[in-house]
């Protein structure tokens, strides 16, 4: 019998429902848990770091928002996305953010390089975080 890859998208958001989160951290819609996406307040995994960005798949740069607000980030600047979209919930999002850049910082050359590779305002706001510790 064939097993079916459990993908890290499922996974994630597994994790997620199982630890009770029920609406869309950006924009509070309640949101729904069905395998396949089918409408505006499916659950969906974003990437905090975007892939574009080397941003990993490991579990502390994803986060899960509904299929609208992932769709209406795209490849938008987190912070420039977050003030627009959300301006309330800034300080949670961005705490996430800056988490999940965090662990890029480990002084190794090549995770330096991904952090590099942020756009310079995402770069800026991290960077004043970290100097501010
Ligand atoms: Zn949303």
């Amino acid at each position: 019998m064939k097993h079916k890859k459990v993908t890290t998208a499922q996974k994630t958001k597994y994790h997620w429902y199982k630890m009770g989160q029920k609406r869309c951290p950006c924009c509070g819609v309640q949101l729904t848990w069905e395998h396949r996406a089918s409408s505006k307040r499916s659950a969906s995994v974003e990437h905090l770091v975007l892939k574009s960005h080397g941003g990993s798949n490991h579990q502390f740069n994803l986060l899960v928002l509904c299929v609208n607000c992932n769709a209406d980030r795209g490849n938008s600047d987190w912070f420039e996305w977050i003030e627009k979209k959300q301006p309330a919930k800034k300080e949670w999002l961005e705490q996430k953010f800056i988490s999940a850049v965090e662990k890029y910082y480990d002084g190794s050359s090549q995770t330096n390089d991904i952090a590099k590779r942020l756009s310079p305002k995402d770069q800026t706001s991290v960077i004043n975080f970290l100097k501010k510790r």
